[in-house]
């Protein structure tokens, strides 16, 4: 074994790993990378066909922002935010705000105030903090606001992160310290219990229409309430794609019905974009062959970075953190409107101050690394680089179809999520204890790609510079494994 392998397992914890499995072989540690490519200590290459767990955006050591980091180093790397601002977080902050109002006329949200934090975990904790407090200060002290957010919410780790999450799995041994949220049924439309047809390849393939059960669920949600006044502070969501949930898609125009729905219950909307963010939905101005099922491609042209504005819809508190440094540095942040800003002003004496802060909030190096990945977004080559590889990605698809295991293949954007089940006929899904994922990520990386599964949802999130032989080589690779992992000749 490598000495460094040596040294992690002496010393190391892996996060939502099971250490005894882990301990069981050498690990691959990894030394360098370049573009889409990692390498390893003993000099072998692996795609890195998940984006290092949905954070790298433009690939590895990209020389703009590698050296826009280098030239913050040779100022500061970090001052505190606690009394101090600072130069690469007050530029980072007047983009952002810009981005996220960018090309689209808002009735409402005028997103102006940017709030830094660590990573995806602290930029919820932030928007529940302030919406809570918010809620309490503009509907009376004695309200006790809630929370709504979706069925198989992933949000972070952090306690009130997790208070918001609905996966058994990961939130249920937390139980005791949580705060209750409540859920409500998201549109997990391959496993739709109101679409009753009987599942046929062809079926699959295709989302059948539908009708809208799952936004009347939201609707009953808030009406049940409304006895008692809308006890919610904030609907929580993931616009577009719940990514931990396995990838699920929201079919055109759900995010947007639930939104009034929400608002219209008078309801903050905290868009959690911290997988969704900084273009990772999509290009929307390409044109799209269509055959698999029912995605944002369609949308018409829409320049925007974030997710929910593919909907038409301004969240009140916008999430961002991985992708938000192209994904070189740890950092968060949450944007919110001037009129929640405002309900913190106040004297000194008054004590409305928003009592949240980290010992790293606004950090220089992290903020000199957005500004740079920021600025290569906007510029046309990467919007032409990005469409290009959305529709790649689509293509290359395709061929997964024929395997019997692939039951569903969910893209959007530059995300998809390829679901195996049992049989694609009945939709069987397997025991989690079956380790399906799990196998076939394990046998793609003895073929050198790497990406982890989201239980039986098998992830491809390919940085945005990946190339098409990358690309083709990301999916054969995942045929050629499930085949072996499942005996299909
Ligand atoms: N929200 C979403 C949608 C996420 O996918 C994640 C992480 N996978 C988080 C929040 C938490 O982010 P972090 O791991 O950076 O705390």
């Amino acid at each position: 074994m490598h000495p460094l392998a040596k040294l992690d397992h002496k010393f190391v914890w892996h996060p939502f790993t099971q250490m005894r499995d882990w301990l069981r072989r050498e690990p691959l540690v990894i030394v360098a990378g370049k573009g889409a490519v990692l390498r390893d200590v003993r000099g072998r290459e692996f795609l890195d066909a998940n984006s290092s767990i949905w954070t790298n955006l433009h690939g590895h050591q990209h020389l703009k922002i590698n050296s826009a980091v280098v030239r913050q180093l040779n100022k500061i790397s970090h001052s505190s935010a606690l009394g101090l601002a600072n130069e690469p977080a007050s530029l980072l902050a007047e983009k952002l705000a810009g981005a996220a109002n960018s090309k689209l006329k808002f009735r409402n949200a005028k997103l102006s105030k940017v709030f830094f934090s660590d990573d995806g975990s602290t930029a919820l904790e932030v928007a529940l903090k302030l919406a809570h407090e918010f809620t309490r200060r503009t509907r009376g002290k004695k309200l006790r606001p809630k929370f709504l957010s979706l069925d198989g919410a992933y949000h972070g780790d952090t306690i009130g992160a997790v208070s918001l999450g609905h996966i058994d799995l990961f939130h249920q041994a937390y139980g005791g310290l949580l705060f209750k949220t409540d859920k409500v049924m998201a549109s997990y439309c391959y496993r739709c219990p109101f679409n009753r047809a009987k599942p046929e390849r062809a079926d699959a393939r295709s989302y059948r229409k539908c009708n809208w059960e799952c936004v009347g669920k939201v609707e009953q949600k808030f009406s049940a309430q409304k006895k008692r006044g809308n006890p919610y502070a904030a609907f929580v969501f993931e616009p577009l794609m719940q990514g931990a949930a396995g990838m699920i898609p929201q079919p055109d125009g759900w995010l947007n019905q639930v939104a009034q729905i929400a608002r219209g219950h008078g309801a903050l909307l905290i868009a959690d974009e911290v997988m969704t963010g900084f273009g990772r939905t999509g290009v929307a101005s390409v044109s799209i062959r269509r055959s698999g099922p029912e995605t944002r491609d369609r949308r018409d042209a829409c320049p925007t970075l974030f997710a929910s504005h593919h909907e038409n819809v301004q969240p009140d508190f916008l999430c961002l953190a991985k992708g938000l440094t192209g994904g070189y540095l740890p950092m968060a942040a949450t944007l919110t409107t001037q009129t929640v800003f405002d309900a913190f002003l106040g004297e000194y004496e008054e004590f409305k101050t928003f009592f949240h802060g980290h010992s790293f909030t606004g950090n220089q190096l992290g903020a000199a690394a957005a500004l740079a990945s920021l600025e290569i977004l906007l510029t046309e080559k990467s919007v032409r680089q990005r469409a290009q590889l959305q529709q790649n990605l689509r293509d290359e698809l395709q061929s997964l179809w024929a395997l019997p295991n692939v039951g569903d293949i969910r893209q959007v954007g530059l995300v998809a999520g390829i679901e195996l089940v049992k049989n694609w006929r009945t939709r069987a899904p397997f025991a989690l204890r079956e380790r399906a994922g799990i196998r076939v990520c394990e046998a793609m990386a003895r073929r050198g790609v790497l990406t982890r599964p989201v239980g039986n949802v098998i992830v491809l999130m390919p940085p945005y510079c990946t190339t098409p032989a990358q690309l083709r080589k990301m999916v054969s690779v995942l045929r050629e494994t499930v085949a072996e992992v499942f005996h299909i000749n």
